[in-house]
This record gives structure tokens, sequence and C-alpha cells, in this order.
């Protein structure tokens, strides 16, 4: 798949994309999927936004049911059975619990009340069956817990993801339908005829070069960088997206074994301490944001409250900084309105500009393929999608211990392969056919092959090696990510892909 700009300027879309996170790319999959020529451009890479940066939960949003957001809810656990059906391979069903201490705002009853809603809304789309727990069950669960105070607390399932590939992996099934996609493509003017907007200026962030692209219809799903869009449509147009940071922490060690979500004693709000590749991820802060969408950090106050809450939990682990193996920060797009960042609701809001640029906004991962069927909807005839696919989605063919033997490799690694790639997978395998030093794993812990760097750039339309590194191979935020095993990552990179770009962009 190739991001030749000057290709992309011979052309009048249909519909021209701007913005390759998850609603980005799931719009261009599904238009791309009704027949409408489709050009989507990112400025970074595919999902370097928010959609790298999010709890990698695919979850109804239980705390939402103390907002009365009953449609949401809803809504979100209907989608969340159709990620779990398309892409088993990147979404699977997580357990969660919640322990009660004495003195939390929200009561035992209160919780056992919120499972209990949480299943019924959910009806044929549960997943599992949620439970009480006495004091002694949740001890035996999970024996890292604080036993002084605890009441009880109650279990219930929802999913987690793989944020960086699911977005990508929308893209790509966008591009086999047809659409012309590129990454490092910034959006930097509009044209407009008439006063109606027809096409954009495009600016290559590698090469420099500018091209004007047009096209009947322009949607922006830009997420934090909304404002600067609509400013860019219009120097005195109101700011439409209130920006709420979130930060995560990811240990080396493992805290828990189930996913936990707790209630803060400090503010009240709830955060999550999930199983993660081995180790933990605790997130999640709100906290309102108003400086540049390329510049949000992790704060030392955003850290010591993460690390306080947990440790409150956790007594045992004596959590510190030092325990923390790497830390990121996403912006929350959410509509703007007043009030607490966490009261906001997370619903999905379409507008259309003077000019008649669309602009969507607001949404949660969760409902991203209904926020794009929504976006689709608006520029040709409706239509409800009764499937969805992505890249990966089917049957990941061959048992795995007969496909070990045909190609010499471990076991560990096809499953490997396979959780990453689904279906797609063999396509790794036949890499190495006749080139068995991309069998090689690069680093003797992690189950990753040379091939997988080949396929990234070849396939998956990696520039950098940080496209390789962070999202394609999903390491960014490994509980095992160190400097010599980044080092071991980067080597291997110039040495199968020399082509590639070394340079890439600041992470935290
Ligand atoms: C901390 C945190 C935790 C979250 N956890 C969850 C969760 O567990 N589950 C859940 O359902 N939701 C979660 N969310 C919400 C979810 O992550 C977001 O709703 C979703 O990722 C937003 O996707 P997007 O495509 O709108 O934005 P983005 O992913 O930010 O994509 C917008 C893209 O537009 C590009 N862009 C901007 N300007 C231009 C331009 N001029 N030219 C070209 N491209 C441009 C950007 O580079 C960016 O990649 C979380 C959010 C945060 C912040």
């Amino acid at each position: 798949m190739s991001r030749n700009l000057s290709e992309f300027s011979k052309k009048n879309y249909d519909l021209l994309v701007i913005g390759g996170g998850i609603n980005g790319a799931a719009i261009a999959n599904i238009a791309a999927g009704r027949g409408l020529s489709v050009a989507l451009l990112e400025k970074g890479d595919f999902g370097s936004g928010t959609s790298s940066k999010s709890s990698k939960l695919i979850h109804g949003g239980i705390r939402y049911l103390e907002n009365f957001e009953f449609d949401l809810v809803f809504e979100s656990l209907r989608e969340r059975a159709l990620q779990l059906q398309c892409a088993p391979h990147l979404v699977k069903p997580l357990r969660f619990i919640i322990p009660v201490y004495k003195g939390d705002k929200r009561p035992l009853w209160m919780m056992r009340l919120g499972v209990f809603l949480y299943d019924r809304i959910a009806g044929r789309y549960r997943i599992g069956r949620h439970q009480s727990l006495s004091r002694e069950e949740l001890m035996r669960l999970e024996p890292g817990l604080k036993r002084e105070g605890l009441k009880g607390g109650v279990m219930y399932f929802d999913a987690q993801m793989d944020d960086a590939r699911l977005c990508l992996e929308n893209v790509l099934s966008a591009a086999e339908k047809g659409a012309q996609v590129a990454n490092y493509a910034e959006v930097f003017s509009f044209i407009k005829a008439g006063g109606k907007a027809a096409g954009v200026k495009v600016r290559d962030r590698f090469s420099g070069e500018e091209f004007e692209m047009r096209a009947k219809r322009i949607l922006c799903a830009a997420g934090p960088w909304t404002n600067q869009l609509v400013r860019m449509d219009d120097a005195q147009a109101e700011k439409k997206v209130r920006t709420t940071k979130g930060i995560h922490l990811v240990c080396a060690a493992k805290i828990s074994d189930h996913a936990l979500l707790i209630p803060s004693r400090r503010d009240n709000r709830i955060f999550f301490v999930l199983p993660w590749q081995g180790g933990s991820m605790i997130g999640t802060t709100d906290t309102d944001y108003v400086g540049n969408p390329d510049r949000v950090d992790v704060r030392r106050d955003d850290m010591n409250y993460l690390i306080e809450e947990t440790r409150r939990v956790f007594p045992s682990l004596s959590l510190g900084e030092t325990d923390i193996a790497s830390a990121f920060a996403g912006l929350r797009p959410l509509v703007r309105l007043y009030g607490a960042p966490s009261k906001i609701p997370r619903k999905h809001y379409l507008f259309e500009t003077k000019s008649g640029i669309l602009f969507v906004i607001g949404g949660k991962y969760t409902t991203y393929r209904k926020i794009a069927e929504d976006c689709v909807n608006k520029i040709t005839a409706p239509r409800r999608e009764r499937t969805y696919a992505i890249f990966g989605s089917g049957e990941a063919a061959g048992d795995p211990a007969a496909v070990s033997r045909e190609y010499g490799l471990d076991e560990e690694i096809i499953c490997a392969l396979r959780e990453k790639y689904g279906a797609q997978y063999p396509r790794i395998l036949a890499l190495t056919k006749g080139n068995p030093k991309l069998k090689e794993r690069i680093v003797p812990f992690l189950p990753i092959i040379k091939a997988q760097i080949v396929y990234s750039a070849a396939v998956e339309m990696a520039v950098t090696a940080d496209d390789i590194f962070l999202r394609r191979l999903s390491l960014g935020y490994s509980p095992k990510r160190t400097e010599d095993m980044e080092k071991s990552f980067r080597k291997a990179i110039a040495e199968v892909c020399p082509s590639i770009k070394q340079r890439g962009e600041d992470y935290a």
C-alpha cells in the first residue's frame, strides 16, 4: 500500500476523511465498503493520537449508569458484542472486580444493583453472569487487597483490546476496499469554492511537499485537534471540543489477576487496575487540558494521584515511581459542556459548518463502529450495517502445533502471531519461506520475529521505527519495555528494513 500523495491529488473523491484515529479509520472503512471513493489523511501515524492512549477497554461503561446514560450503556454493550465477534484476536473478554470498603461513597448494595442492571441492559449481549462476592471470596481471588475495612464486592464482565492495532486494522481494511490512505499527511488549509469547502491542502510531513486534493464531502474526525480544524475553516468559530487529560501507568509487576474498578478516595472518581501483557496498567485521571494537543504529557501530580490511590488498596506492594515501566497521556475529545469532566456525556455528536464540512466529536472507542456508521449515513443513503469486518477478521486457519512443525517455529510464536494478526497471520509466515533469518526472535523473552518488522513496513504502512515498535508490535506500553530491549528492536529494524526512517514522534 502506498502513501503517494501526488496520486491522491489526481482525483475528486466522494469523501475525504481528516484524522486517522479510530473514528476516521472506521468511517473510511464503512464508506469504502459502500462503494464511495474515499481518501483518509493522518498527520502522524494511524492511531498515534488518543486512539493509542486509551484504557484499552471495549466496555459498556458501568460508571455511566450513575449518570443515567442507559442508552449509551446499551449501545456500548451491543457494540462490545460485535467487536468480540469481528475482532476476536484483538478484543478479549475480561473479568472485573469491584471491592467495596467501609466509608466508600458507593455502598455494596449500590454496586450489586449496578452489576445486576448492567447485565440486564446487556440482555443477549451479556458476556458472563455477574456475581456478588463476600469478603473472604474477594481475599481469595485477590490476596493483595487491603483486608481492613473490606466489606465485600462484585464481579462482572467487559472486554480488553489492543487500541492501536484495532485502529490500524480498520485503516488496512479501508485500503483493501479501495480507500486511499496516508499517514504523515497533514491538512493545513481548506480549499473553498463559492464559500463551500471543495478540498484541502496537504503537506507530506517527511518530504515537505504540498499537494491539493479535491472532494465532494469533507469529514473531520480529528479528536482533540478538532478546535484547530474548526478555526482553520472559520477563524471566528467557537471552540467545539473540551479536552480532558487521562494518564496511565504501566507496571512491570502484576498487581492483580483480575481487572479492578476502584472508587478513589480523593475525588470519588473511579479508576482501573488492569492486567496488561503480564504486568499491570493503572488509569486513569480526568482533568481539563487547554494546551496544544501535540504536547500533552504525564505530570508528577497525575502519577502521584494514581500511585497513592493504588497503594491505599494494595498497601503491601508499597508501589512507588521506580515500579513504573512507562506512562502515557491522552486527551478525551469531549463535547464542549460545563461541569465536572467525568459527568460530561460520552455520546458522540455530528455537526456541519457553513462551508459544508462535517465534524464528529465526543464518543468512546467502544462505539466507534456506530459513530462511523452515523457519519457515513449523513453522506450517503442511510443503512444499518448488520456485520462488521476489519483486516484480520475471519478464522485464523491451521492447528498451531501443525503450523509450528511446518515452519520450524515455536508454537508460542504461532499463537502470538494469531493473536496479533488474526486471519492474516499466514502472511507473516509466508515471508519466512526462503528467508530463514526472518524466523529469528528479536529478543529471547518475547515471541516476536523479524518477519513481523518486514510485514509492518510492506503491508501495514509503517514509515518510522516508532510506528513499528510502538503501534504495529504493541510494545509502546509493554511492561517488559527497557532501554536494552528497545535497542535490540531498533537494531533489528535497521537490519531487515534499512529504508525505514529512524525518526519518530516524542512519546511519554
Ligand atoms: C485516557 C483515556 C482513556 C480512554 N479509555 C477508553 C476506553 O477504555 N474505552 C473507550 O471506549 N474509550 C476510551 N477513551 C476514549 C477513546 O479513546 C476516544 O474516544 C477515541 O480514541 C477518539 O478517537 P478519535 O479518532 O476521535 O481521535 P484520535 O485518535 O485522537 O484521532 C484524531 C486524529 O486526527 C489527526 N489529525 C489532527 N489534525 C489533523 C490534520 N490537520 N491533518 C491530518 N490529521 C490530523 C491526529 O493526528 C489524530 O491521529 C479514552 C480516552 C482517553 C483520553
